[in-house]
């Protein structure tokens, strides 16, 4: 079958049949006490291809907690800043320890392995603090702009209640900072970190930011963040190695295409000059990533014989 052939809403209705069955497996992620009232079985995904089509299914239009897929967002606004400069503030290899390790920040040092665990995002917020003059409005104007959605916001409830419970991302933020890795003071960056990962999106939204990381080859310019081609494919790059922490050889080998996803259940992904597709259902693996969602993406690829591999 050729992309142009490809029925891409009769293929989302299969693995919506295909997925149900899972209903009920895995956990919500409760130690963020807002998170853990959502509903868990909740499922919805959406496809957008570069060509501007559309497919939906299910809860594909309801927003949800987006958590670390925030982490994205912040690496092209940081990468836009800093350019290269920014890896001598933070590492690109793949970590192979859970997002909220701390086990090898103290023995490099206080250099985070990558953007994407808990460690190196807390570096970007840091960087996004000093760099900006407004960071909150700056982040939320250029996510806004990226998805096409001016009532994409943040919730602040949800960032106050990981607040009270963000023991480990406290520590993090401590060594990061005894190793002077960042230049503000801890309390702020925790919270402006948790603000951006408490951002609130629908798959129809996630898959139309994508949609920018799939096109490439496309000027990327939204809100006064800027990248060259090079960067979003290197950023792409990150995301294939580290977007699922130690889970991402597992993703590579089911999947096989760039993602990144976060704690709220939600998974964006693309294939390069072809498609972006989130896909959310609340319910977790143990090692923190969509049940649901990774079954969907993985019957994706192996259904229309499309990956990067
Ligand atoms: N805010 C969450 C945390 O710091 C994000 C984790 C995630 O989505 N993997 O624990």
């Amino acid at each position: 079958m050729t992309s142009d052939s490809m029925d891409y809403q009769k293929i989302l209705e299969g693995i919506y049949s295909a997925v149900e069955p899972l209903k009920g497996v895995g956990k919500v992620a409760d130690y963020i006490p807002a998170l853990a009232l959502v509903a868990p079985d909740k499922f919805g995904m959406c496809i957008n291809t570069i060509d501007g089509d559309v497919y939906l299914i299910n809860d594909a239009c309801e927003r949800f907690s987006i958590q670390s897929i925030s982490k994205v967002f912040t690496l092209a606004m940081c990468l836009s800043l800093k350019g290269e400069a920014l890896w001598n503030r933070v590492g690109k290899e793949p970590s192979g320890t859970a997002f909220n390790s701390l086990v090898q920040l103290e023995v490099e040092n206080g250099i985070p392995r990558n953007p994407f665990m808990n460690a190196g995002a807390l570096v970007l917020a840091d960087i996004l603090l000093t760099s900006l003059e407004d960071p909150e409005q700056e982040f939320l104007a250029f996510v806004r702009e990226l998805c096409g959605s001016e009532s994409v916001d943040y919730n602040r409830e949800v960032a106050l209640s990981e607040r009270k419970c963000a023991y480990l991302n406290a520590a993090i933020v401590n060594m990061l900072k005894y190793h002077k890795t960042i230049e503000c003071d801890v309390e702020r960056v925790l919270q402006f970190y948790l603000l951006t990962c408490s951002l609130e999106m629908n798959c129809k939204e996630l898959a139309q930011a994508f949609l920018a990381f799939a096109n490439h080859k496309k000027t990327f310019s939204y809100a006064g963040v800027s990248l060259t081609s090079s960067q979003v494919k290197r950023m792409n790059a990150v995301m294939q190695t580290c977007g699922f922490y130690d889970e991402a050889g597992e993703f590579s080998y089911l999947v096989g295409l760039p993602g990144k996803s976060g704690v709220g259940g939600g998974i964006a992904a693309i294939y390069p000059l072809r498609y972006s597709v989130a896909v959310w259902s609340p319910r977790l693996n143990a090692k923190g990533n969509s049940v649901m969602g990774m079954k969907a993406l993985e019957l994706l690829t192996t259904e229309t014989a499309e990956s990067i591999f």
